[in-house]
């Protein structure tokens, strides 16, 4: 298992590097991020994969996100893990995200409630400003999660003046599944570009500021291409996932 994971991670850098060569010189030197996405996987492949070279870890499940983080054999054998919290974040469960060691980002800040609840629970560990990413639904998908890209300004502001204890590092999206890339590019990639566009004009950011993070298995290489700086990136390198009955969009509302 572990010796797969570790061709499955090769295979994705191989590709992840190709797709850098591929971008337009614009973007050519903007390093984009890799995030393994481990979610249903047990540990022992977190850390072939770690021992392999990945650092960045990502889990939508805030249960599992706990375990594994907190788990004696991770701390010990992956001292530099950065863990992403990909999941939908229910404002009551904000202290288990916050009780997180090595917690790197929160993709998925979706409210100006929510946000405001992992500032102030964050503020009372006075550590450096936690990472947080602004979850824009870019596919008007009833079942995706995410703010309206039109709402999301607003909360990207509020988190710059009333959420000190947070860090604005970008907007993420899902999007919607199995988009025919034949088609041309992926509308939910525009959507999120042209979304930091209006944030940054409305609130007088720098793009290259503001961070995207969007691609996943089946689109990381297209993403990369048009400038996404962090892809999130789980059956590809860990196997195909045993999906309990919910698609992993609707999961962690336990
Ligand atoms: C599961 C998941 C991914 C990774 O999906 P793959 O298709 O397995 O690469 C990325 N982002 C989010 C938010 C996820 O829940």
């Amino acid at each position: 298992m572990g010796e797969a994971v570790k061709a499955g991670l090769k295979s994705v850098l191989e590709r992840f590097e190709a797709a850098c060569k591929r971008r337009p010189p614009e973007l050519s030197l903007i390093r984009p991020r890799l995030v393994a996405v481990s979610k249903t996987k047990p540990n022992e492949l977190i850390i072939a994969a770690y021992e392999a070279g990945q650092r960045h870890f990502g889990e939508n499940y805030i249960q599992e996100l706990n375990q594994k983080s907190n788990d004696a054999e991770i701390l010990s054998k992956c001292p530099e893990i950065r863990w992403h919290f990909i999941g939908r974040l229910q404002r009551n469960k904000v202290s288990k995200v916050v009780n997180t060691p090595n917690l790197y980002m929160v993709e998925t800040i979706d409210s100006a409630k929510l946000a405001s609840a992992l500032h102030e629970a964050w503020g009372k560990f006075g550590k450096e400003p936690i990472k947080i990413m602004v979850q824009v639904n870019t596919s008007a998908e009833a079942e995706k999660g995410g703010l309206k890209p039109e709402e999301t300004p607003d909360v990207v502001s509020h988190v710059l003046e009333k959420c000190p204890n947070l860090k604005f590092a970008g907007l993420m999206t899902i999007g919607q599944y199995g988009y025919d890339i034949s088609l041309g590019p992926n509308p939910d990639f525009q959507v999120l570009t042209k979304c930091r566009l209006d944030v940054c004009q409305k609130l007088g950011l720098k793009s290259d500021e503001v961070e995207l993070s969007m691609g996943m298995s089946d689109d990381f290489e297209h993403a990369i291409e048009v400038g996404s700086t962090n892809v999130r990136v789980g059956s590809s390198i860990f196997g195909a996932r045993l999906y309990k009955p919910k698609s992993p969009t609707h999961e962690d509302q336990k």
